[in-house]
């Protein structure tokens, strides 16, 4: 338990893997830990999750629209 502390740059690499898939349990305990203790990351997080939410109906407009074309 000796190396439970994130870098900024790996809590960061964490917080965009978390995007495609899911975190082993200790990575996202891990990540926590980071975002409680760091003042800059939970702000990357909360904008990546925004994008991906932007990205996401963007995404299902983008499909709605080009099948509507098809045909
Ligand atoms: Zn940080």
């Amino acid at each position: 338990m000796s190396n439970i502390r994130l870098t900024c740059r790996q809590a960061t690499k964490l917080l965009l893997s978390r995007q495609d898939r899911h975190l082993p349990w200790r990575e996202r305990v891990r990540l926590r830990l980071h975002l409680i203790v760091c003042k800059a990351c939970p702000r990357v997080a909360r904008q990546l999750d925004l994008m991906r939410s932007a990205m996401g109906k963007w995404a299902r407009y983008a499909e709605d629209a080009g099948e509507g074309d098809r045909t």
